[in-house]
């Protein structure tokens, strides 16, 4: 079965990305792994991840996918060393020096080359393939015709394929806007996303091209990708000989992980169950429209994206529900949530669990705190108790329906 790899900025959103049905996840460190804004993880909670990934026989994967500079190497070294004791299943790895290190002192630990290298053609993946690689996590600027040609050019390689997430208006993320202007560097991890800042832009150089330009009050958002969502490919790309399809959001919640997870593993399940009739359900893009997201596109999967590919009047995300906290243990008939956002009584609020079928909502009766007393609302980052008289699937979520008024 093709594998579905998650993201995971931490440890919490590592556990629920895997209960919620991913195969593999993919993490960083503190330095080196282009998320400098996420969590992530120290040594000791890597070595958690790998403990606790395994023990479900499921897959973790390190990114050190930085394009390093003179002074990263030694520290590389030793990260890396460090990685091959605690056996994590792969290396996330963009720049040939750190590939060389790679293959010098972890030798044994499968190497996957990240998307930021940008492997566009089917040479290049023979290249990286004698340069030691196992798994080339391919351009997100190829189309699916491109990439089965590269299956067929190159039958005996892992193939890996975003499906999911955010994309940059640069090839993913081989981007100086950010260096430019305010000295953070995207190929260091630190994107301060100015693609998605509110522009007034006037371009001179090129006559003949009209790039629609709207604008507000604000100005305007030409560099403003749409987020990818590839759920209604989903039998194409199983039927391309892909290896492994991925989702975008190591600084996504863990809610948006784990919804997002579920989805997709329900379409595979559904793919493998149906192969000869496999038919994509409504409820998975009404789900993935109720996460936060910016509007979905399918990037180049089609070949080169039109005007379409940008959201020209708005950088903000579509909210359409708020996640108000995840169920964290049950005590003395109590289930025990740990609340990120208000709900009240009389709200309508709903709990998903890993399986779709199983989501259920409910008009808060009666809330509690820690200590047992009743209130009338929740307050972010306390605990709340509620009873139902129904069970709960461990790592279950509530959600609230925006109220747009
Ligand atoms: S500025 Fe935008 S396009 Fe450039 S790397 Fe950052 S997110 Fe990507």
């Amino acid at each position: 079965m093709i594998e579905l790899l998650s993201p995971a900025g931490n440890l919490t959103k590592l556990k629920y990305a895997l209960h919620y049905g991913a195969d593999a996840v993919y993490i960083g460190g503190k330095k080196f792994g282009l998320r400098q804004k996420a969590d992530n993880f120290s040594p000791e909670q890597i070595k958690q991840a790998v403990e606790y990934t395994h023990h479900l026989n499921k897959k973790i994967y390190i990114a050190v996918n930085i394009y390093a500079h003179n002074q990263h190497l030694d520290e590389i070294k030793n990260f890396i060393k460090y990685l091959k004791m605690i056996k994590v299943d792969a290396l996330i790895i963009s720049d040939p020096g750190v590939v060389t290190i790679a293959r010098k002192y972890a030798e044994e630990i499968p190497m996957h080359l990240s998307t930021q290298a940008n492997c566009t053609n089917y040479e290049s993946v023979k290249f990286w393939q004698k340069n030691g690689l196992q798994r080339i996590i391919l351009a997100r600027e190829l189309s699916i015709a491109e990439i089965k040609e590269i299956r067929q050019k190159v039958p005996n390689i892992e193939l890996e394929m975003f499906v999911h997430g955010a994309m940059c208006i640069s090839y993913s993320g081989r981007c100086l806007l950010s260096n430019f202007l305010i000295q953070r560097n995207a190929n260091l991890g630190d994107c301060a996303q100015p693609c998605r800042w509110k522009y007034s832009l006037v371009e001179e150089t090129r006559p003949g091209q009209f790039f629609p330009i709207l604008e507000d009050e604000y100005g305007t958002y030409i560099l403003n990708s749409k987020d990818l969502c590839l759920i209604n490919k989903i039998s194409e790309i199983l039927e391309s000989g892909i290896d492994s399809i991925k989702i975008e959001g190591r600084m996504k919640s863990l809610y948006y992980t784990a919804n997002v997870t579920r989805i997709y593993r329900d379409a595979v399940n559904n793919y493998y169950k149906n192969q000869h009739n496999y038919q994509s359900k409504n409820i998975y893009l009404d789900e993935l429209e109720k996460v936060s997201h910016r509007q979905y596109y399918e990037g180049f999967y089609n070949g080169r994206p039109d005007k379409n590919a940008q959201n020209y009047e708005s950088s903000g995300y579509i909210r359409n529900y708020q996640f108000l906290g995840e169920l964290i243990g049950k005590k003395h008939g109590f289930y025990q949530f740990n609340i990120r956002a208000k709900f009240s009584i009389g709200d309508t609020i709903e709990f998903i669990s890993q399986y779709l079928e199983d989501d259920f909502s409910w008009t808060v009766d009666k809330i509690y705190d820690e200590e047992q007393n009743e209130i009338e609302f929740t307050k972010p980052n306390t605990i709340a108790l509620l009873k139902l008289n129904r069970k709960l699937s461990p790592f279950t979520i509530i959600r609230k329906k925006i109220d747009k008024c």
